[in-house]
């Protein structure tokens, strides 16, 4: 693994907080704090890097924030490096949710509490909470802005379209996928959708290490094989970054612009919303989900229960993982103003 990135180690500032363990089931307010991310695979997770150092340090912890660019032995090595540098608490987005429980039962058995953040963990107990936005429902949202937009810029159907999931190894994946078919199969069945590939399983969709050159390669062959006399009207995409890599590939094949949907309201797609390209996104805050992953920590920090919201729905094989969920939002360019006013970044693109 490489070196471990130390920040905000000193507490010279702080008083004498670092005595105050609250009670028995607390600890210090300057205690080391893991968050272990995984790859760069689209901008929600590098602001989630700032977001985390900034604001476990100004709450008075010393954060260890790393990407685990080469893949999920390193994230492994990451996390039991944490470990061993007495972390309290560990917040987990993972490249694959079901291979870390090895560590994360290391982790476990130190008394760390774990967070699961923005994707699940699978197949372990060791894990305290999900900190999330509510991923089927991001696909629901997906599935009806498709249906919305082929309305609208393509008029009555049927309608050609073509869909894409993302990596496999993401626990989001399947609820993505599955939130915007539960929206789409019925529209598939009375034949308003024509899916001309064929292509209409998670496992026919899905776009290894969400890896934009995988989804424009697929959607190359696609378009070759099927569309030489058919224009493609409509592309159900997971996120921004596989939405651009498909609208290239239609581009390149010289095909006008397809319907798409999109997810995490990256710049570059939120410009092209504007432009009129691609017809919409989702956004989820960062700093909100953030915000929530640090209220935990401070609970736990403290000896009490994080806020949760949804004690059901997360069965991650072994348990039901308590869940604190957030809520996506559909953005087109009819409300992206309205959505992105407090945002600092999004909102002049709207202007
Ligand atoms: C996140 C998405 C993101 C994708 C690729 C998912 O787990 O929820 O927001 O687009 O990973 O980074």
């Amino acid at each position: 693994a490489g070196a471990l990135v130390l920040s905000g180690c000193s507490s010279s500032d702080r008083g004498g907080d670092s005595d105050k363990t609250s009670d028995a089931k607390g600890f210090a307010q300057d205690s080391v704090i893991g968050v272990a991310l995984p790859q760069k695979t689209s901008e929600n997770w590098v602001l989630a890097q700032n977001l985390f150092e900034d604001g476990l340090k100004s709450a008075g912890y010393k954060p260890i924030v790393q990407f685990a660019n080469s893949g999920v032995s390193e994230q492994q090595n990451q996390i039991q490096a944490m470990v061993e540098k007495g972390a309290k608490v560990i917040v987990v987005g993972a490249i694959d949710g079901s291979q870390l429980g090895n560590q994360l039962k290391a982790a476990a058995d130190q008394g760390v509490k774990v967070i699961a953040y923005d994707r699940l963990l699978l197949n372990t107990d060791a894990v305290d909470i999900y900190e999330a936005f509510d991923n089927f429902k991001v696909g629901e949202l997906q599935g009806q802005a498709l249906l919305d937009g082929l309305k609208a810029r393509k008029g009555g159907g049927p309608y050609n379209i073509e869909l894409i999931s993302g990596s496999p190894d993401d626990a989001n994946s399947k609820p993505f996928f599955e939130g915007a078919m539960s929206v789409l199969n019925p529209k598939i069945k009375d034949g308003t959708l024509k899916v001309v590939s064929g292509q209409t399983t998670q496992q026919q969709t899905a776009t290894q290490g969400w890896k934009p050159e995988n989804a424009q390669n697929r959607m190359d062959t696609i378009l070759s094989a099927n569309y030489k006399d058919k224009d493609l009207d409509g592309v159900l995409s997971p996120n921004d970054t596989l939405a651009r890599a498909a609208l290239t590939s239609a581009k390149q094949a010289g095909k006008p612009v397809p319907v798409i949907t999109g997810q995490d309201s990256e710049v570059e797609s939120v410009k092209s919303i504007m432009a009129g390209v691609q017809y919409s996104t989702i956004y989820k805050d960062t700093r909100e989900l953030v915000k929530a992953s640090i209220d935990a920590v401070n609970a736990y920090q403290k000896g009490d229960e994080p806020t949760v919201t949804d004690t059901k729905s997360y069965n991650n094989g072994v348990k039901v993982v308590p869940a604190n969920l957030l809520k996506p939002i559909i953005v087109t360019k009819d409300n992206a103003a309205e959505v992105y006013a407090n945002d600092s970044t999004l909102a002049p693109l709207t202007k």
